[in-house]
């Protein structure tokens, strides 16, 4: 079994600056107020005309937009993303994909989530000292080690069913929900909008939370004004305490 890490991809080119996304908003926002004549190259009257359909709640405008983004997460996380009914998905199929064939190396990829701690090292180990610090390397060995073997059998017995007949889309059916999987979310911005409204706070579930609020931060800097009101105090109170994915 091969252990990936979740991560995301924007796959939608953006511009420098991302004014060409904004001037795009701009050219079909003007259209209501009839004020093209005010339109600059510069993107400036884009990125004032945009925060000003943001502020007055003009969100319409902003459908007349699309961005794509390929994530790499668990089951359970896309799940969640396809409850998002505006956007359009395209997701790794476990009825097509059979990851006892070579393709996939033979082996199932899972996702280990944070809280599921790695194996202790053997440095873990000698650096150990206090009884408290027995306590947690046996606790850590518990929990990975129910994880780990919990995937371990459902990759073996996934291979049985497999070997003795059934289609990927049968045997698929013991597959736990930490499967790897990737999932292309397509949307406009006002969609996007309300998924990391809801998808980036600290009630959202700490994994979408890790894929969601550094790809917030990233479309920020990215492209002006479109998601700046959209607050989030992440990293600070990022439950998985594994830091920026921004580059
Ligand atoms: C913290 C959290 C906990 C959750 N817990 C649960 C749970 O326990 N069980 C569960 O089933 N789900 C749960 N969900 C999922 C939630 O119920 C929504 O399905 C999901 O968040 C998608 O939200 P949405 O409907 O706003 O988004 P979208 O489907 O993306 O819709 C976007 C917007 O379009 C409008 N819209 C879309 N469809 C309609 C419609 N039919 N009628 C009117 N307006 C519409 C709404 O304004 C909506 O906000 C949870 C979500 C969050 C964030």
């Amino acid at each position: 079994m091969k252990i990936v890490e979740p991560k995301y991809e924007i796959l939608t080119d953006i511009s420098e600056g991302g004014i060409k996304e904004l001037q795009q908003i701009e050219r079909v926002a003007r259209v209501c107020y009839k004020s093209e004549d005010k339109i600059t190259p510069d993107g400036e009257s884009a990125k004032k005309l945009v925060g000003f359909l943001v502020k007055q709640g003009h969100e319409a405008m902003l459908e007349h937009s699309q961005l794509s983004v390929l994530f790499t997460c668990d089951r359970a996380i896309a799940n969640e993303l396809v409850r998002h009914r505006i956007a359009s998905f395209a997701q790794e199929s476990t009825r097509y994909c059979n990851y006892s064939t070579e393709k996939f190396g033979g082996e199932l990829s899972f996702i280990r989530p944070y809280y599921i701690p790695c194996e202790p090292t053997e440095k873990a180990i000698k650096a150990a000292s206090s009884s408290e610090d027995f306590i947690k390397l046996e606790t850590d060995y518990q929990i990975h080690n129910a994880w780990y073997w919990s995937c371990d059998d459902a990759e073996k017995r996934y291979k049985i069913l497999i070997t003795n007949g059934l289609r990927p889309e049968q045997a698929r059916c013991v597959l736990p929900l930490c499967l790897k999987t990737e999932i292309v979310v397509t949307a406009n911005y006002r969609e996007w909008r309300n998924i990391f409204k809801l998808r980036t706070p600290a009630a959202a579930h700490p994994q979408m939370r890790e894929l969601m609020c550094p790809l917030l931060h990233e479309l920020q800097k990215k492209i002006p004004v479109v998601f700046d009101d959209i607050q989030t105090l992440w990293p600070a109170d990022d439950q998985t305490r594994k830091g920026s994915m921004v580059k």
